[in-house]
C-alpha cells in the first residue's frame, strides 16, 4: 500500500518533513514522496500511482484559487506546488481517493472543493494558532462534530492539538462539511461526508502520534480507508 506525501518545495529542492514519513510508516503503508513539480502528465500518474494522497503542510495558497486578490497579509506563495496540490486534490475528491490534508494540505482541499480561506487569521483569531511552544506540545482544543468521521476515528469530542497556523478555512465550500473547530469559532477540520475519506485537518498530527492516541489514529483511518477499497 503506498500513500503519497506531497512535498514542499524550498528553491531548487524538494522537502518533506521526516515526521510524515515516520508517522505513514508507523501504519505499515509505504510513504512515496511526491516531489513538486510542473508536469500536468506527472500529477496524472502520481495518482495512478498511490493508493491515498497525504497532502503536506507549508505556505499559503494564493488567494487567486479561491476569487480572491491577496492581500498584504498573504505569505510566501509557490505557484507550482498550488498547481500541483490541487489537481492531486480535486482528482480525489472525485475519484473516492482517500485524502488526508494537515494544515496547508486541508486549506488546499477546501479550495478545491470550491470553499475559500481566511487570508489571516490574526484579526478573527481569540486563541494562540501560531504557536510559541514546542511543535509537539498542543497548545488549544478543538471540539469534534460528534456524528462526523472525525469522531468515529477519534472518539473523543474535545481534543487538544498543536497550531501552527496563520490562515484558515472561512468557508469549506459546498460539498464538505466543518467537523471541528476551536474555542473562538476557527474551522480547524474538514470532511466530506459522501466521500469514502476525505479529511483535513488543521493541526499537526504528524508531531502528535507518538505521544497521542487521536493524532495516531487518523494515520491508521487513511491506512485503512485504503485496505478498505481494495
Ligand atoms: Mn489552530
Amino acid at each position: 500500500m503506498r500513500i503519497g506525501i506531497t512535498c514542499n518545495r524550498v528553491g531548487y529542492e524538494n522537502r518533506l518533513s521526516m515526521a510524515y514519513v515516520r508517522a505513514v510508516a508507523h501504519t505499515g503503508a509505504v510513504p512515496l514522496l511526491l516531489p513538486v513539480c510542473a508536469n500536468m502528465s506527472t500529477w496524472k500518474q502520481f495518482t495512478e500511482t498511490v493508493d491515498a494522497i497525504l497532502l503536506s503542510g507549508g505556505s499559503d495558497p494564493d488567494a487567486q484559487h479561491y476569487g480572491e486578490e491577496a492581500t498584504p497579509q498573504q505569505g510566501h506563495v509557490l505557484p507550482d506546488r498550488d498547481s500541483m496540490e490541487l489537481y492531486l486534490a480535486r482528482y480525489a475528491l472525485r475519484n473516492d481517493l482517500p485524502i488526508l490534508g494537515i494544515c496547508r494540505g486541508a486549506q488546499i482541499m477546501a479550495v478545491a472543493a470550491g470553499g475559500s480561506l481566511h487570508q489571516d487569521i490574526t484579526e478573527v483569531q481569540h486563541l494562540q494558532h501560531d504557536q510559541k511552544a514546542p511543535r509537539a506540545y498542543p497548545i488549544h482544543h478543538v471540539t469534534v462534530e460528534k456524528t462526523s468521521m472525525l469522531h468515529q476515528i477519534t472518539k473523543q469530542e474535545i481534543i487538544r492539538v498543536n497550531s501552527l497556523h496563520h490562515q484558515a478555512i472561512r468557508n469549506p465550500g459546498p460539498t464538505m462539511s466543518v467537523c471541528a473547530v476551536a474555542n473562538d469559532g476557527i474551522i480547524e477540520a474538514v470532511e466530506v461526508p459522501t466521500h469514502p475519506f476525505a479529511l483535513g485537518v488543521q493541526w499537526h498530527p504528524e508531531w502528535l502520534w507518538r505521544q497521542y492516541a487521536h493524532a495516531a489514529s487518523l494515520f491508521f483511518a487513511l491506512q485503512a480507508a485504503v485496505a478498505c477499497a481494495k
